[in-house]
């Protein structure tokens, strides 16, 4: 399905935030790399889904409640049998309705393949009153969200933007490889905020849009969550 059959079905059923499932879509066809999910309505579903994914699985809730998913219990990680997935499938439901209350709805579960671990970055877009769209650029974790350490452009963004972006940010050294860590391939980084420039600015109806986390490794990086907002 293009983006734009993904975004026109939200806006009819009267949706503006897309699922992690639709905005992975939606990126994967604009060249934006993610771990691919899939919805699973019931256990034996995700099971099914995890065989052809391949272990280790992972499982997220999907509800237009839930925004912030590990924070009511919706994520479950290193699933490595089917007899994991269909216990995390249970519990993902008991998790989010005692969280939430019995009447959240939950569509289902997210099924995806676990990506290896890597350094975990933030890139963002939102809207800006006067500029427009604004791209972010950070790393993962309490770095944003504590110290605000986050680099951002205005939409276009020129290769020396997203050059800069990547290295303005305090947590750099973090990138280059920190205490015989992995460093991340920052040509990757530079490209992919390149990329999501483009694409924004090619579907201004997005209002706003966060991969968060980004996978940073020394050859590649790969979103493993997505949120986008429509207008
Ligand atoms: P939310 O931000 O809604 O709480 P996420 O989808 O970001 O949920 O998942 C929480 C954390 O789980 C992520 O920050 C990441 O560290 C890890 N994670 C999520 N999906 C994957 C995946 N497919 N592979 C590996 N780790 C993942
Ligand atoms: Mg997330």
């Amino acid at each position: 399905m293009s983006i734009v059959d993904v975004i026109d079905r939200a806006k009819a059923e009267g949706r503006t935030v897309l699922t992690e499932i639709e905005s992975k879509q939606v990126l994967e066809e604009a060249g934006i790399p993610t771990t691919t999910a899939r919805l699973a309505k019931t256990a034996e579903e995700a099971v099914n889904a995890a065989k052809e994914f391949g272990y280790p699985a992972v499982l997220k809730v999907v509800s237009p409640d839930v925004t912030h998913k590990s924070d009511v219990g919706g994520v479950r990680l290193g699933l490595d049998s089917p007899e994991a997935v269909a216990a995390a499938f249970g519990e993902i439901a008991q998790a989010v309705k005692s969280a939430l209350g019995g009447d959240a709805r939950i569509d289902g579960v997210a099924v995806q393949k676990m990506a290896r671990p890597g350094i975990e970055v933030i890139i963002g877009m939102s809207k800006d009153p006067q500029f427009g769209p604004v791209l972010m650029f950070g790393l993962g974790g309490i770095l944003v969200e504590v110290l605000k350490d986050i680099a951002f452009r205005i939409v276009p963004l020129e290769p020396r933007d997203a050059r800069q972006m990547v290295r303005e940010i305090k947590g750099f050294p973090v990138l280059q490889g920190f205490r015989g860590q992995e460093p991340a391939d920052l040509e990757t980084l530079e490209k992919l905020l390149l990329k999501v420039s483009a694409f924004v600015e090619a579907h201004p109806e997005i209002e706003e849009l966060d991969l968060n986390p980004v996978f940073a490794y020394k050859d590649g990086a790969i979103a493993v969550d997505a949120r986008i907002v429509v207008g």
